[in-house]
């Protein structure tokens, strides 16, 4: 467990370092030249009417909306609050115990191809004696999606973040998400996919497991279309 929270330490530190060395402005002054410089390799006039700020533009949303999970660090964004019933207001869902979050937006990049990963979480946990407002689990998910990412590490990183951070008994966390490289490739394999990652109690019980993922899968889209068993 420490390894993980040192892991993610070392990652948001990492994060912070490259940025602050050099003043932002010089940095949107990088990234614009880079994308002028594609537009020219690609065949267009980067001077054209249509595309003059294009490349600042570019610039400023990648280094302020898609990449700034490297900015973040999750721990900072986590305040915890005792079980004992303040925050009435939150809308999770507690089931036997059991806090169900859904519906978290899931915005990426994928790192292969540099194009957008979309879709949702669902975040299950077992608290121990920490629980976490809904607006936080979107943190979270936030501080890990804004990021070069694959779904499948993504999946993993929150489950292991939300296992370390609250102590939680158990945690699964169920990612479906579309992959517009996918799309954009004309692969004829779905683009979208449904990961999943499993901690503790929701790991080691079987029918516990089987229950949870039962109420997740019926708030999502795919798992209706596609093999519900695939996730059990
Ligand atoms: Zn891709």
């Amino acid at each position: 467990m420490e390894l993980v929270l040192k892991a993610i330490l070392m990652v948001s530190l990492e994060g912070e370092a490259s940025p602050n060395s050099k003043s932002r402005e010089k940095l949107y002054k990088e990234l614009t030249e880079i994308v002028r410089r594609l537009l020219e390799i690609i065949g267009e006039d980067p001077e054209r009417e249509g595309l003059k700020e294009t490349p600042e533009r570019v610039a400023r949303m990648w280094l302020d909306e898609l990449a700034r999970g490297y900015l973040i660090n999750p721990d900072e964004h986590v305040k915890i609050f005792n079980y004992e019933g303040d925050n009435g207001e939150e809308t999770v869902e507690m089931w036997n115990n059991i806090v169900i979050v859904y519906d978290i937006p899931v915005r990426s990049m994928c790192e292969h191809h540099l194009l957008p990963i979309v879709g949702t979480a669902a975040i299950a946990y077992i608290p121990s004696n920490k629980v976490l407002g809904f607006s936080k689990f979107a943190r979270i998910v936030d501080a890990f999606s804004r990021r070069l990412q694959m779904q499948e590490r993504l999946t993993n990183q929150i489950a292991d973040f939300i296992s370390s951070y609250l102590e939680a008994k158990g945690v699964m966390v169920v990612i479906e998400a579309m992959h517009l490289c996918a799309l954009h490739r004309g692969v004829k394999e779905p683009i979208k996919m449904v990961t999943r990652a499993v901690r503790g109690a929701f790991e080691e019980d079987p029918n516990l497991r089987r229950e949870v993922i039962e109420i997740i899968s019926s708030k999502l889209s795919l798992t209706r279309i596609f093999d519900k068993n695939k996730l059990f």
